[in-house]
């Protein structure tokens, strides 16, 4: 008998082979979703707390594992070993109190007039289907997975075929306490993705491309599946007149670098006026250049390797179309260590003819385009089909606020990093994205909401 197919996973800094998990059948995926099925009816039966508690003792798990799964994530998909280690520690450390906040999220709520009173129930919707990117491998599957389980629906995951070992231990540690059959993986590309959104799930949850979401809400359609879709950015930042040129360019070199710039809100691309435009390129380069790239495992390095060289060549392909149409590369863009390494780049002069200034680049690349005034630089920063974040750096916070709110996106930060308090919605405007999660609003889209009214007098 032959052995079944696997998926191989690389190591990006040298095509060394870190693992491999069987492929998962198409034909199987029907047989796992029946199976989720049976086991879903048994977890909704279970209150919302006696959920929470069979869930809670993950949280201390997944603390325990931190480091190896971090050195594996590291491997894996390139990422810092600080920052890998750190993605598998924060998601165990706020495990509990995610819990506790979806907990309170999906409780029935009452609502009464003079003749009726309804109640709201937050119900499951039977099966979900979670289909996860590589660039945060644990992250992003435990931000989809907690509240879908929450909700009272079994899950199917799939995790990124570039990143299955990490997908597989996310699972793993849930399924240390999860009945059988409840949280179940399928391991693959899109032919698996594929057949996982035809098959008999009630949700599809999805955090990747716009590419595939489009593909995917176009699948879903055929049956009116619910989809919860988070997609690709193409983040703007801009620069205020009144900025500390110095602190500015820290702060850009820092979020359009962190990753290797494979964050979905990374700083895409950067307006900065003319008069400061100068001083900033140039401190911005020097940042750059300071920037130790390496292997993910070594400890000194601050930038690792992109995740393979085919998204290598997609930034590649996009400076060079910006060159030949009148950028400047002004430092960076070695591809001569072995694996999938570019060196932190700064690209100056860029415009809107430019295909880097409106897709999305998911790279370790720092676009400068330079504007006469603040009215251009929101303009520009408007123009894009992609509204996941962006960004407004400045002293005059009031102004900087005002001008944050004229961005056509979903999170906005002044002078720092997008993500919002606890409580708040991941949140993308425009084509990047369809739903949202996070939030009591957010948490609530992985419900089918039902309200039963009866009659009272009021009086
Ligand atoms: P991708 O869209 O190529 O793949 C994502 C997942 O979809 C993978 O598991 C893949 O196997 C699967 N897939 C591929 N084709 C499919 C199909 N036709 N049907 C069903 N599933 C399919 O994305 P990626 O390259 O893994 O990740 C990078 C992208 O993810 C970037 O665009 C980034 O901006 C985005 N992202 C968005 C967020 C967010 O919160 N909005 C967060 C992280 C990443």
């Amino acid at each position: 008998m032959s052995n079944p197919p696997t998926l191989q996973s690389l190591n990006p800094a040298d095509d060394s082979v870190v693992g491999r998990v069987t492929l998962t059948p198409t034909d199987q995926i029907p047989t796992l979703v029946s199976r989720a099925t049976v086991a879903q009816r048994a977890w909704a039966e279970l209150s919302l707390s006696q959920r929470r508690d069979v869930l809670a003792p993950v949280g201390k798990h997944i603390a325990s594992i931190a480091r190896d799964v971090g050195h594996l994530l590291s491997r894996e998909m390139g990422k810092p070993l600080p920052e890998a280690i750190g993605e598998v520690s924060h998601c165990g450390h706020t495990f509990v109190s995610e819990l506790d906040e979806l907990a309170d999220a999906l409780m029935p709520e009452t609502y009464v007039d003079k003749h009726t009173q309804s109640k709201i129930f937050f119900d499951p919707y039977g099966v979900c289907a979670v289909i996860t990117p590589w660039n945060f491998p644990f992250a992003m599957p435990h931000w989809l997975v907690c509240p879908a389980l929450m909700a009272g629906n079994a899950v199917i995951l799939k995790p990124s075929e570039e990143t299955p070992l990490v997908g597989q231990a996310y699972a793993d540690a849930l399924n240390t306490v999860l009945p059988d059959g409840l949280l179940q993986v399928v391991h693959g590309a899109d032919e698996q993705g594929k057949a996982l959104v035809a098959s008999d799930v009630d949700l599809i949850a999805f955090t990747g491309s716009k590419t595939v979401g489009q593909s995917i809400l176009n699948q879903a359609s055929h049956h009116l599946k619910r989809v919860i879709l988070e997609l690709g950015g193409k983040d703007p930042l801009i620069v205020m007149d009144d900025a500390n040129v110095k602190a500015a360019a820290r702060f850009a070199a820092r979020n359009s670098f962190r990753n290797a710039g494979q964050v979905c809100v990374s700083t895409e691309r950067i307006y900065v006026p003319n008069s400061l435009a100068d001083d900033f390129v140039a401190a911005l380069v020097e940042q750059a250049n300071q920037l130790r790239v390496g292997a993910g495992i070594d400890e000194r390095t601050q930038v690792g390797p992109m995740i393979n060289r085919k998204q290598r060549d997609h930034v590649l392909d996009q400076i060079n179309d910006a060159l030949a149409k009148g950028a400047a590369l002004v430092t960076g863009g070695d591809t001569s260590q072995v694996g999938a390494f570019l060196s932190p780049i700064v690209l100056d002069h860029v415009t809107h003819e430019m295909d880097i200034a409106r897709e999305e680049t998911f790279g370790p690349a720092a676009v400068v385009i330079r504007v006469h005034d603040i009215d251009e630089a929101v303009a520009l920063a408007n123009d894009s089909e992609l509204g996941l974040g962006g960004i407004v750096y400045g002293t005059d916070i009031g102004e900087a606020e005002r001008v944050g709110r004229r961005l056509d996106v979903g999170m906005i930060g002044i002078n720092r990093s997008v993500g919002g308090a606890s409580g708040t919605p991941w949140v993308g405007a425009k084509q990047s994205g369809y739903g949202f999660h996070k939030s009591v609003a957010g948490h609530r889209q992985f419900t089918q909401i039902r309200v039963l009214s009866k009659r009272v007098d009021n009086g």
